[in-house]
């Protein structure tokens, strides 16, 4: 049997897969098993934040892999210490807790959160809000905190104390924050919900409510940390400081690894046996991670990452039956004018482009080191793959 008939044997079908079987890449650039080549936007879902098979991240990664893989977390290990000291520099938070995924970095944060408000206001203050079309993850609990009522199906019972408002409605967050909140979690933008940037305002005034009333404000940057956006973390354009962040995706540069992080009132909230995970904080993962930061974190690459996704999304905007396009930085949606977005990702990736959607609009979450040539021919395989659908 081939790679796909095999996947389809003996994979529980948890997944609508493209008809592709891919089996190598390097840069923007991927290949499948019949050698045919693609250029990638997805990045694996902003996942290879340095494209595939990076020079200077296979040396990092190997290295590791040649000298140490594993230690468990109850040993010490430079790989996670010196990537938490380059991400608490790099920001204002205080510390760091590692996981191995997205859905993982979201539970720590909100076990954080409502540690913090069990131990300094008693049970029963544990309550957490989060934005309708939000998105946090695949386990029990992340479902709950996913303000998309077609999650909330099937896995009976649901963990309980998750309260949904509108996003930018300013008024319905305030609402349903009462004497039993203990955090809210946003995303700034909401990728899965469909690439919806936040109103600033609103974000600052949710900011403003959780000061008055020692509510947690988590951020979850899985999807739009690590440079996705043209900034660090894409809080920063807000010109907010959350007290607990999230991040995983783009972190590893293709390794699986999760994080929270906290700040100074925070910082001591977790105790030995409060949180834990075999393999969080593994070193070859953390070696990834080190040199995707070191990497993206420079001032003049982020400022790279703005200038493309300004003149990408520019360009998008001009097409014909482009109707819309939004995004900040390298995380971009496109609503087309046929509202057919599933359509044309499944034929720009039979015309050679690696694309995928979010909602009902295209997405694109290229490596962030694509150069200006790959845009372009990205958009012109786009532009074929629209004008031969007319
Ligand atoms: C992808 C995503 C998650 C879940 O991450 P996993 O690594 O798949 O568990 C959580 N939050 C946001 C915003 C995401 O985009």
């Amino acid at each position: 049997m081939d790679t796909k008939q095999l996947d389809k044997q003996y994979i529980m079908n948890t997944y609508g897969r493209y008809d592709v079987a891919l089996a190598g890449g390097k840069g923007c650039t991927a290949f499948d098993e019949n050698g045919k080549k693609y250029l990638d936007v997805s990045s694996g879902i902003g996942v290879n934040s340095l494209g595939y098979c990076d020079d200077g991240w296979v040396e990092a990664v190997t290295h590791q892999a040649k000298t140490l893989q594993h230690v468990s977390n109850y040993f010490f290990h430079e790989q996670p210490s010196k990537l938490a000291e380059k991400l608490c520099n790099l920001t204002a938070f205080r510390k760091v807790c590692f996981s191995n995924s997205g859905a993982e970095a979201n539970e720590c944060a909100i076990k954080v959160a409502r540690k913090y408000s069990f131990d300094k206001y008693g049970a029963g203050r544990n309550e957490i809000i989060t934005l309708r079309d939000s998105f946090h993850g695949r386990t029990v609990t992340t479902l709950s905190a996913t303000g998309q009522d077609n999650f909330h199906t099937y896995f009976f019972p649901f963990t309980e104390g998750f309260k949904y408002a509108e996003a930018n409605n300013f008024e319905s967050v305030k609402a349903l924050a009462n004497n039993k909140t203990c955090a809210v979690l946003i995303e700034c933008v909401q990728g899965e919900g469909g690439v919806n940037i936040l109103d600033k305002d609103f974000v600052q005034a949710v900011r403003k409510l959780c000061d008055e009333k020692d509510i947690i404000l988590i951020v979850d940057e899985v999807q739009t940390g690590i440079g996705r956006t043209g900034k660090l973390f894409c809080y920063e354009n807000f010109d907010i400081t959350p007290d607990l962040i999230t991040c995983a995706k783009g972190l590893g540069g293709g390794l699986p690894i999760g994080l929270c992080m906290c700040n100074k009132k925070l910082e001591n909230v977790m105790q030995p046996s409060t949180h834990g995970s075999t393999f969080a904080a593994n070193p070859i993962v953390c070696a990834g991670a080190n040199y995707v930061i070191d990497t993206i974190s420079d001032k003049d690459f982020l400022n790279e990452v703005n200038k493309k996704g300004a003149y990408l999304r520019d360009k998008l905007e001009k097409l014909d039956g482009v109707k819309s396009v939004r995004g900040l930085g390298l995380m971009i949606g496109i609503e087309l004018e046929k509202n057919n977005a599933h359509d044309i990702a499944v034929k720009c990736v039979e015309n050679g482009l690696l694309i995928i959607t979010a909602k009902n609009l295209l997405r694109m979450l290229p490596p962030l080191n694509i150069s200006y040539s790959e845009i372009d021919e990205a958009v012109e395989i786009l532009n074929t793959t629209i004008q031969e659908d007319k």
